[in-house]
């Protein structure tokens, strides 16, 4: 079964089930203080939960795109070092707006996985809310009597509150929820040591796919939960890692999904793909391949790399892929923007505002990136120069002021510098750089003027974003939790 028939069969199944099938709502999230991007299918129908608007329809389903890579949800760290977390992904989706709820939920999405996707039942596995008393919320007893007549009481596995309870905020719509693992190993590493032991454990081939949220409570200002008088579903199934399970490989990117960016990624640079996984070329295809998908989608969404806020963070993704084909894959000239019309044919009739724009986003992809390629080049030498005067002197710190500048004239971001820095046996002065970036912000304060669109405005300033970026993470520890 190809993506796109994975993807249809999902919006058909739901169609037949009465469902009104929407299109996903831009990366971009509008209108949304609280929200820089889009990062779950839910978050454009909020508002339907919260009770200040009327749904098309009391039954909708779609594939939403996702991005994950600030605030609450941030996978940024580990993608291309884990191969089923990525920037951008397809969320599908079904939602109750106070229509059906756990048993259809549940029955229909078990449907679909065995009867319509022919996945083996006895590599699935769900959970159900085990309860917290502490938090006064109950054991989900409902959903343990629909679940074990269907899959078995052995298959299930008690959740705790943050893998099993979805609540909105400190106040607001909540409840438990029902996840729906796969365990993709070989049968002899399943004989071995069973799936159930491996289920949110992190391991590569047993994964979460999809999750159903029953909201049935409301969490008031002092804490107590009131039943509500509309209950709602809200699921939400990664179209990348149900691909994974369909077509039975051990990566994300081994599904027809990736492979298409990945091929042309071989043929620019000359290396191929699937050498052993310890290698950083490998590391480096998979970020570049997952991270196109995000910059391409949030500028043909809208948003341009700029140095503020949203604008930003779409920089620094583009960036970490350039840096990355620049350190491993020899990359010396623009490549990202090559990739762009093998994206933008994929998602023809998907996402169709990628191919009407792709011109445009391949020229700010290649501008984006030549500038960053030249200054990269240059921070590198002025990085060789301070490290090696800094082996002179027998110190290991690199200053917060040259950290500054190479923020500042070479557009190094700070955690980049510091990556390097580890790399070559070096730490930054991570104080002495907060110190450097207050006085800058002091002075440039009075022009403060924002180049940016409307909405962004409604982010707050630093901490709207929080990118961990490329801190600790790229170190080999994660390339080992990759092999494990
Ligand atoms: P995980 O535990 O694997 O990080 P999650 O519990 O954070 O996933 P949910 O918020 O429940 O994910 O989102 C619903 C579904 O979206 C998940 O079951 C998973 O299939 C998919 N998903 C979540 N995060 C990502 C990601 N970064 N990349 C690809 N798919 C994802
Ligand atoms: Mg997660
Ligand atoms: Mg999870
Ligand atoms: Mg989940």
């Amino acid at each position: 079964m190809t993506s796109s028939e994975i993807r249809q069969h999902f919006l058909d199944f739901f169609r037949s089930k009465d469902h009104l099938i929407v299109p996903s709502a831009p990366l971009v999230a509008k209108n949304d203080p609280t929200l820089m991007f889009n990062n779950s299918g839910m978050a454009q129908f909020k508002d339907f939960f919260l009770g200040n608007g009327t749904p098309p329809s009391k039954r909708v389903a779609d594939t939403q795109k996702c991005l994950r890579v600030s605030g609450k949800h941030n996978d940024l760290e580990d993608v291309g070092f884990d191969t089923y977390h990525h920037t951008m992904f397809e969320m599908l989706g079904n939602w109750s707006f106070g229509d059906y709820f756990k048993k259809e939920a549940i029955e229909w999405a078990w449907e679909l996985l065995t009867e319509v996707y022919k996945l083996p039942k006895d590599r699935l596995y769900v959970s159900v809310f085990k309860g917290d008393e502490k938090d006064n919320v109950p054991f989900d007893q409902e959903a343990w009597d629909l679940w074990s007549p269907i899959v078995g009481e052995e298959r299930i596995i008690l959740g705790n509150k943050k893998d099993n309870f979805w609540e909105m905020g400190d106040t607001g719509p909540c409840g438990p929820c029902s996840e729906i693992h796969v365990d993709l190993r070989p049968q002899a590493d399943v004989d071995a040591q069973p799936g159930k032991e491996l289920v949110n454990a992190d391991h590569p081939q047993v994964v979460e796919i999809w999750n159903l949220v029953f909201m049935q409570f409301q969490r008031m200002a002092n804490g107590s939960l009131e039943p509500l008088p509309a209950r709602h579903v809200d699921t939400g199934m990664g179209f990348e890692r149900l691909c994974m399970a369909i077509q039975a490989k051990m990566s994300n990117y081994d599904t027809d999904v990736f492979t298409n960016t990945i091929k042309v990624i071989e043929e620019l640079s000359g290396k191929t793909y699937g050498g052993t996984p310890r290698e950083y070329a490998d590391v480096a295809m998979r970020v570049i391949a997952d991270h196109i998908r995000a910059v391409s989608f949030a500028i043909a969404d809208g948003l341009v790399p700029s140095n503020a806020k949203a604008g930003y963070v779409i920089r620094r993704i583009l960036r970490r892929a350039v840096r990355y084909g620049y350190s491993y894959l020899g990359f010396t000239e623009p490549f990202m923007t090559k990739l762009v019309p093998t994206l933008a044919k994929q998602f023809d009739g998907v996402f169709p505002e990628l191919i009407a724009q792709q011109d445009f986003v391949a020229t700010v992809i290649r501008e984006e990136e030549a500038a960053f390629l030249r200054t990269l080049e240059n921070g590198l030498k002025l990085l060789d120069k301070i490290t090696a005067e800094l082996t002179d002197k027998n110190e290991t710190i690199i200053n917060g002021e040259t950290v500054f500048e190479l923020n500042d004239t070479f557009g190094f971001p700070v955690d980049l510098t510091a990556l390097i820095a580890r790399e070559k046996g070096f730490r930054i002065d991570e104080e002495g750089y907060q110190n450097a970036l207050q006085a800058q912000k002091q002075r440039s304060r009075k022009d403060a003027a924002s180049s940016a669109g409307d909405w962004v405005e409604l982010v707050d300033d630093n901490d709207g974003v929080s990118f961990v970026g490329y801190d600790q993470t790229e170190a080999d520890a994660q390339i080992i939790k990759y092999r494990k």
